[in-house]
Order: structure tokens, then C-alpha cells, then sequence
């Protein structure tokens, strides 16, 4: 049962005579038969030019939170853009998206906002070493932050004795040179890299999203809290993927644990390109002095400030978190239940907030990127994976699943009978 892909094929070669690898993020390289080419997507849906249709947990890799075209959204950026796009000036969209951002999170109470989660964290990194005076950056193996030097390593590379980043071709040596890698989740490793005094910053995601679905071992947040204020190393937390999925205040909410920066982005505007870095005042003060750089000719673009306001005032007014973890459980009690009933490893790994980790292996939480990389058969999720594409369903390529508003009882069900079919076939 193999649906059609010959427009999709037809589409991907025609783009790869004038796109590299006909594709233009490298993470979408993965698609398969091909990359494909979509039309539309509306709510939980999305089609391809072959006229597939799916029920989407892509999520636009995470930004989706509200579903594709909420109308909320869609009707606040017309209504902005009909005035015009981009002033090379402020506007008070900028004082409206910061007042709510301040008022829903706690520990911010100063923000820069720029196009991409990448750009955040570079940014995050400098203030951290023009607060600090030093140079290092301690982060985390299976953790990303990016593609850019000198946060992007070599996900498919062991990391070389001695910490040093395993990168790819072009990488700039010097500037990896002041990057630490540690083993997340273990308090002794994260002790011993700042031991030498000079490190700048950590940064981490509170849950490690980029290699699996793991949860902060008990206390290991707050150690790490302790460990970064005594050495005078700021903690810089990436919710780049957890921001305004585990409610307003995300993950570090949901742990009580806050770092001295933080990075939002996907969620936060619905699809378009937003990112924030937030903090206290006294933290971004240098660059608000304009002592420590931050600019860019998009930054607060009015399509991408009027998402943002947009997005956030309606998380606020309607509270969907509720729901949304409800919608979520189910979902991953489906997968976990039809696994079991067929009598395979199949594992969803649920950590609260509405993301999924499918994967091979034992049916435990995941406590490191070592137990998961034991415990996730790559290949069988691989095909899985196509296989449930081929069956209207499509979580991202590496088997996790964004879940939105706009996914309903009635789509658990279905995605839940097509998984069924799906491991059959397997
Ligand atoms: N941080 C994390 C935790 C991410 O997952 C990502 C992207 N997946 C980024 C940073 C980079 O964000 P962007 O793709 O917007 O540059």
C-alpha cells in the first residue's frame, strides 16, 4: 500500500537541479522515497503535491504549537503587514510581545529577539563572555544548539578524549577549541569541566529533545544551578524546543530551576521566524549599552512580531496546556498499548508537555544518549517511520512526534489504527 509519489519525485529532481541536495535545511535531506514537496497544510493536516494527506506531527519541526493556519494568527499578521513589513525602526508591536513575554515568565524581564534559535544562543554565549571575562562554553553530547561555529558538532562522531568537539568539514578548529563537551545528566562530569575556572557559561537544554526524549535526572537541574553559580559560570538554558510546550514557563517551570539566560524560539510564533533570548535586566544591560553587539536587518520584523503577540496572547487568554498534555498522554498511551499488543519493543517516551519520542528498546525512562542509543534501533524506526507515512501519519524523521492544539481525540484514534497497521507491515 504504497501511496503515490511521482509528483513528489518530479518536484524534488526539478528542485535539485538548482537546489543543493534539493533541500534547504540539511536536517530535511532525510525524506523519504524523497524530500517532499508540500501544498497545504490546515489544523492537523498537511498535503503533498501527489495529493497525500497527513496528519502532521512534524510540527514544522516544533513551531506548530497551535496547529498549521491558526486563524488567530494568520488574521494578526495580515492585519500588521497591510501597514507595511519592515522600518529599519521599532514598533509597538516590540513593546506589546516583551510586556507579555515579561509578564508570563518570571526570571525574564528583559528580552533581544532575533530570526532563529541559533543566532540566540550565539548571543547568549558572547554576553556570557563579556559578563564573565572568560572563554569557555561548557555544553552537552546529544544536545544541539544550532549549525553555526562553534556550537554545531558532529552528531554521528564520537567526541574525541579530552572533550574537544568532533565537527564537520569547515568547521573553524579555534573557534571549537573553546568549547567543553560533557556528558549530560551526570553532576561529577559537570563538576569537573569547570574546575579549571575559565569557563564562560553552560548551556543545555532542559531536556535533552535532540537525541531522544530525556528527562533531567532528580536534582541534576538544580546541581547544575549551584555548580554554575559558585564556579561564576551564567547557565544558559536553550527551550528552543521546550519553550511554551510544558506551559508558559516551560521546562524550567516545570523544574523550578531558571539559568541566567534563556533561548525561545519554534513555538513562540506559530512558523514564523522569532526567536528571543530573555533575562534580567542587569544581564543585557551591556548590550542594551551597545557595548556587547546584537543586530540584524529582519530583527522584530513586523510579519514575525505580530506572530509573536499573536501566538502568545492567545496561549494566555486560553490556557490549551491542559488539553494539550491530555491530547499527549493519549497518544502516547496508543503507541505504547499497540506496541504491546503486537508484541514489539515499540517505546513512546513521554516526559509531560506535548512532545513524543517513538523508538526500539527497552520500556524504561531514558536516563543518558548512551542508554538511548542502546535502546533506539535506528533502522527500524527508520522504516517505521516511511511506513507510517505511507499510512497518512508523519512524525518527524527521527521518530519524534509534535503534537498540537489542533490535534483531537478523533486524530489519536486514527494515527493510533494507522500505527497498527503500520507495525504489521513492519
Ligand atoms: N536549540 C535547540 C534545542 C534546537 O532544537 C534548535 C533547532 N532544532 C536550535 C537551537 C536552533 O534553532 P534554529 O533552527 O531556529 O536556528
Amino acid at each position: 500500500m504504497t501511496p503515490d509519489y511521482s509528483n513528489n519525485a518530479a518536484e524534488h529532481a526539478r528542485r535539485s537541479a538548482v537546489i543543493a541536495g534539493g533541500v534547504n535545511s540539511n536536517v530535511r535531506l532525510a525524506g523519504m522515497p524523497v524530500p517532499l514537496t508540500f501544498t497545504r497544510a490546515d489544523g492537523s493536516r498537511l498535503w503533498d503535491v501527489d495529493g497525500n494527506e497527513y496528519v502532521d506531527y512534524a510540527g514544522g519541526m516544533g513551531p506548530m504549537l497551535l496547529g498549521h493556519n491558526h486563524p488567530v494568527v494568520n488574521d494578526a499578521v495580515v492585519r500588521a503587514v497591510a501597514r507595511g513589513q519592515l522600518f529599519a525602526g521599532q514598533t509597538t508591536l516590540e513593546a506589546e510581545f516583551g510586556e507579555l513575554l515579561t509578564t508570563a515568565i518570571p526570571w525574564v524581564d528583559s528580552i533581544r529577539v532575533g530570526l532563529t534559535g541559533t543566532e540566540m544562543d550565539l548571543l547568549a554565549v558572547r554576553i556570557a563572555r563579556a559578563t564573565t571575562g572568560r572563554s569557555k562554553v561548557i555544553r552537552f553530547v546529544g544536545h544541539y544548539h544550532g549549525w553555526l561555529d562553534p556550537l554545531f558538532v558532529n552528531p554521528a562522531a564520537a567526541v574525541p578524549a579530552g572533550g574537544q568537539p568532533p565537527l564537520t568539514p569547515g568547521q573553524s578548529v579555534a573557534a571549537a577549541a573553546d568549547v567543553i563537551m560533557c556528558e549530560w545528566n551526570d553532576v561529577a562530569a559537570l563538576d569537573a569541566a569547570l574546575g579549571g575556572g575559565d569557563v564562560a557559561c553552560v548551556l543545555m537544554e532542559p531536556i535533552m529533545c535532540n537525541t531522544g526524549l530525556i528527562a533531567p535526572a532528580d536534582g541534576y537541574l538544580q546541581a547544575a544551578r549551584e555548580l554554575c553559580t559558585r564556579s561564576g559560570a551564567l547557565l544558559i538554558i536553550d527551550e528552543v524546543i521546550t519553550g511554551f510546550r510544558f506551559g508558559l514557563t516551560g521546562a524550567q517551570g516545570t523544574y523550578g530551576v531558571h539559568g541566567d539566560l534563556t533561548v525561545y524560539a519554534k513555538a513562540i510564533a506559530s512558523g514564523f521566524p522569532l526567536a528571543v533570548l530573555g533575562a534580567s535586566a542587569d544581564v543585557l544591560a551591556a548590550v542594551g549599552r551597545g557595548e556587547v553587539n546584537h543586530s540584524g536587518t529582519y530583527n522584530a520584523a513586523v510579519s514575525s512580531l505580530a506572530a509573536g503577540v499573536a501566538t502568545l496572547r492567545h496561549l494566555v487568554d486560553t490556557n490549551p496546556y491542559p488539553d494539550l498534555e491530555r491530547v499527549s498522554g493519549l497518544l502516547a498511551d496508543g503507541i505504547n498499548q499497540v506496541g504491546q499488543r503486537r508484541g514489539v519493543d515499540l517505546v513512546a517516551d513521554y516526559v509531560g508537555g506535548s512532545m513524543i519520542q517513538t523508538r526500539f528498546g527497552e520500556h524504561r525512562p531514558m536516563r543518558s544518549r548512551a542508554d538511548f542509543a542502546a535502546n533506539s534501533d535506528r533502522d527500524r524506526l527508520s522504516r517505521l517511520v516511511q511506513l507510517l507515512q505511507d499510512r497518512g501519519v508523519r512524525p518527524t524523521s527521527r521518530g519524534l512526534w509534535f503534537v498540537s492544539t489542533a490535534h483531537s481525540d478523533a486524530d489519536v484514534a486514527e494515527t493510533v489504527g494507522r500505527l497498527d497497521e503500520a507495525l504489521g507491515a513492519l
